[in-house]
């Protein structure tokens, strides 16, 4: 290996491993941290981030990259051109951070934080009109960061490419208004036979002890290795990787209703699967992550709905669960729970939406955020707003504006550009999900016994091991060999709901 790329990689792994450092503190203030703790822990976040800023954006990191990239180009030992990636995705982070002078970082973070507080006491209360001028804030310091980030004529592009690598809004655009188009008739034709899927069973008394040993054993049957892995509890549930070696996931535990832990459960360790599979080559680099936000929620969506809704798993797996849970569940069968667990509801609120309405309620964010950027919709208009789209995408309207446009944190971060991400991940899943199925035959045979290992298999080879080495488009076109679109997705929701519901597909 040259001099200068040894030079280069050992600041990246010292970069990377303050950022992991920074991980471990923010998993423990989630997780154990008493209350207390919360000034001097912010502090310390504070360091961490200012020195990995500062190593991540001086001159004398560029010119460290620039040499390792000349010695790169140089040899041909690149082993697979791992290197050559590594240098591309370097560049690629150093100028766009640099993009971002220091003030205007910090000026973002403070406002960031107040806002986060002031957004917790107007969502508790009910009172937009207490958030309304820091959303105001937030938007302009949005539209402040597309600019300096750069675009092509429209600013969302600069920020969606924060979470999205590459991804244009109008591609987006163009898939969210396919999946409107073909999921709405479907939830209208659903809301028509109101008693064809009873979700009763899931709501009743489920001790938590019983939930958190039945969420381990389901979580390990699916393919998260508890060896390298860890399943804590917290209120807002996530996953976090300190190495591919020890990657952690959370979850809730509701007292009345098995939904949240078991599905919470699968959704995270299917991030977690991604994680703890990344080559081992591409340690302590950003390589090792996910190639993007959709295409790591993809792999939590895949467990957690594409196999962990499914009819053959609940088959396999109802006895189990049945055993931790014999009063609730002894009279119930795994056809029955099947249908609960997919039963579709327009509702209220993103995280507790159903299969199919849940892109919807991405796709109201999606359109929303973009007109307050683009100065089409002020702020002020905005509840207005949530409430008309989601009455025509969804026939419901909230009582409040806690159960409306303040339910989600994400605006306060301001986080434009995240929201797409989610219904990103769905699309991408069910696309990857078809080209498994037509590639691999033990893909089905697995998953007909209610096992991942073909396809675990198949991802392992198609996602997991490149970690971020390929851009999205280019992962998803090698894998499935077209580029994203909506109709995998269309017609697994058809042919899965056209059988729950007994519609006409
Ligand atoms: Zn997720």
């Amino acid at each position: 290996m040259h001099d200068a790329y040894r030079r280069l990689l050992a600041h990246v792994n010292t970069v990377h491993d303050l950022g992991k450092a920074a991980a471990v503190l923010r998993w423990d203030r989630e997780t154990h941290m008493p209350k207390a703790g919360d000034p001097a822990r912010i502090e310390q976040l504070t360091t961490l981030r200012r020195l990995i800023h500062e190593r991540s954006t001086s001159d004398a990191y560029g010119d460290l990259i620039e040499a390792g990239a000349a010695a790169v180009a140089d040899t041909d030992d690149g082993a697979d051109g791992l290197a050559a990636d590594l240098v591309r995705v370097l560049r690629y982070d150093f100028d766009r951070a640099r993009r971002l002078p220091e003030d205007f970082v910090v000026r973002m973070a403070e406002t960031s934080a107040r806002a986060r507080t002031v957004w917790e006491s107007a969502r508790a209360e009910a009172d937009f009109a207490r958030f309304r001028p820091w959303l105001e804030r937030l938007v302009d310091l949005q539209r402040e960061m597309a600019e300096r980030y750069g675009h092509a004529g429209e600013p969302y592009d600069a920020l969606l490419e924060g979470y999205e690598q590459g991804a244009t809004t109008a591609a987006v655009r163009a898939v969210f208004d396919a999946v409107k188009r073909e999921t709405v008739p479907l939830v209208q034709a659903i809301a028509e036979r109101p008693g064809a899927v009873d979700d009763a069973v899931l709501r009743q008394p489920f001790p938590v002890d019983g939930q958190q040993a039945f969420a381990r054993h389901i979580a390990s049957q699916v393919g998260y290795d508890f060896e390298r892995g860890h399943l804590g509890t917290v209120v807002h549930p996530f996953a976090t990787s300190f190495g591919r070696d020890d990657v952690r996931i959370t979850t809730r535990w509701y007292p009345d209703d098995l939904r949240p832990a078991l599905f919470g459960t699968l959704h995270e360790a299917g991030h977690g699967i991604y994680e703890q599979n990344t080559h081992p080559a591409l340690a302590r680099t950003p390589l090792a992550g996910g190639a993007s936000s959709g295409i790591h929620e993809s792999q939590s969506r895949m467990v957690e709905n594409l196999v962990g809704r499914s009819r053959p798993f609940w088959r396999a797996h109802f006895p189990a669960l049945q055993r931790h849970f014999p009063a609730q569940l002894g009279a119930c069968d795994a056809e029955r729970f099947y249908r609960a667990v997919n039963k579709v509801q327009p509702s209220l609120i993103r995280v507790e939406a159903d299969e199919l309405t849940y892109n919807l309620h991405i796709v109201l964010r999606f359109e929303l955020e973009q007109a307050m950027l683009g100065g089409d919709l002020a702020v002020g208009d905005l509840p207005a707003a949530w409430n008309d789209g989601l009455r025509n995408l969804l026939g419901v309207v909230p009582p409040s504006d806690r159960e409306g446009v303040l339910q989600d944190v994400h605006w306060s971060g301001p986080s434009f550009g995240y929201f797409p991400t989610y219904a990103l991940g769905n699309l991408y899943a069910a696309q990857l999900m078809e080209a498994a199925r037509a590639q691999s035959p033990a893909v089905d045979a697995d998953l007909e016994a209610g096992q991942t290992g073909g396809l675990l298999a198949w991802l392992h080879d198609q996602v997991h091991r490149h970690g971020r080495r390929l851009p999205p488009a280019e992962l998803v076109q090698r894998a499935t060999g077209a580029p994203l679109g909506h109709t995998a997705f269309v017609r697994y929701a058809r042919a899965k709901f056209a059988d729950l519901y007994g519609l006409h597909a």
